[in-house]
C-alpha cells in the first residue's frame, strides 16, 4: 500500500503529519507529502486514519 497526496486539494493543515508522521510530512511549499516506499505495515491504522480525518479529502491510500 502506498499513500498519494493531491497537492490541489492539500490545504496543508499539517494534520496528516500529526497523526502519521512516519508517512506524512510538509514539504518546502507547505504542502503534504508521503513516503515514495509503501507504507509500513505497523503504521498503516494511523496512514489510513490521515486518510479519513483529512479536511479535504487530499490522502489516497492504494
Ligand atoms: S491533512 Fe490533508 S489537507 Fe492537511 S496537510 Fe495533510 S493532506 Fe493536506
Amino acid at each position: 500500500m502506498k499513500a498519494y497526496i493531491d497537492k490541489d486539494t492539500c490545504i496543508g493543515c499539517g494534520l496528516c503529519a500529526d497523526i502519521c508522521p512516519e508517512v506524512f510530512s510538509l514539504d518546502d511549499d507547505g504542502l503534504a507529502e508521503a513516503i515514495d516506499e509503501d507504507i509500513p505495515d505497523d503504521v498503516l491504522d494511523s496512514a489510513r486514519e490521515a486518510e479519513e480525518q483529512c479536511p479535504t479529502g487530499a490522502i489516497s491510500i492504494e
